[in-house]
């Protein structure tokens, strides 16, 4: 069931879990901004989820509320995380779901990261 991303945040939402650590994720990278885990469900070879340690629903909160160096800290970190995963060359797909329209599913902003093969038309 999509999420209405207006809502204020709720620190209940599985990716806060993840983040305290109270629910088990395959974690591949973490910073003082971001963290990076493994899809619990695949659609391409690599499927990587990027998330702020900050309280963040929409990307519209975050861009309007974060800190500018938050921001950036966030944006190098999705950077890195595909360069770390030797995807530069090869190329790889970043993509947001915010709100209902877009399907998002968990009310934590949240990159989705794609590579490994070629990808071909969207995926999520
Ligand atoms: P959204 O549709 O909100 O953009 O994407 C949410 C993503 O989170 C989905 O691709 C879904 O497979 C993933 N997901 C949902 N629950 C969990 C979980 O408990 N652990 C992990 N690692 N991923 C999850």
């Amino acid at each position: 069931m999509p999420i209405d991303a207006t809502l204020p945040y709720d620190d209940q939402n599985i990716f806060a879990k993840i983040l305290r650590g109270e629910i088990p994720s395959q974690r591949v990278y973490e910073d003082d901004w971001a963290i990076a885990f493994h899809d619990i469900a695949p659609q391409a070879p690599v499927h990587l989820l990027v998330i702020p340690r900050g309280p963040y629903v929409s990307w519209d909160d975050f861009s309007e509320r974060a800190p500018a160096g938050e921001i950036a800290g966030f944006v190098r970190a999705v950077g890195r995380v595909a360069r770390d995963h030797g995807l530069v060359a090869a190329g790889y797909r970043l993509l947001a779901n915010v709100g209902g329209d877009a399907g998002q599913e968990v009310a934590h902003l949240h990159v989705h990261l794609f590579g490994g093969q070629p990808l071909g038309p969207m995926l999520a």
